[in-house]
């Protein structure tokens, strides 16, 4: 299954079909970190780094929002739209799991480093 908007259909289970497409992010995220493309994933960086990261990507919301209203000039569509906003609450996700991670083990999460 894909995480395109298009295939949840009318009387689907609507969150259920966006909590899937985050957590399919979050693996995404994974994978990259696997494939050696990111060092860490939103989950593992202190607080002011994964604020900066979360708020990265909601730029990237705006963005798409400002295209596919037609304010600028870029060819984006609705599903980078819901992509976006997906990506946005997958680090937000991931950035609620490092305070738990932080939590259990507050010398091995770098959640209240300054950098
Ligand atoms: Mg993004």
């Amino acid at each position: 299954m894909t995480t395109h908007p298009d295939v949840c259909r009318p009387g689907e289970n609507l969150p259920a079909f966006v909590l899937w497409c985050i957590d399919s992010e979050r693996k995404r995220q994974h994978a990259l970190k696997a494939e050696g493309r990111f060092k860490y994933t939103p989950s593992e960086v202190p607080a002011v780094r994964g604020s900066a990261m979360l708020s990265e990507e909601n730029g990237e919301v705006a963005r798409a929002a400002l295209a596919i209203s037609g304010f600028v000039q870029e060819d984006l569509t609705p599903a980078d739209y819901f992509k976006e906003c997906v990506q946005v609450a997958a680090v937000a996700m991931a950035l609620a799991e490092g305070v738990i991670l932080f939590n259990q083990n507050p010398g091995g999460h770098p959640l209240l480093e300054a950098s």
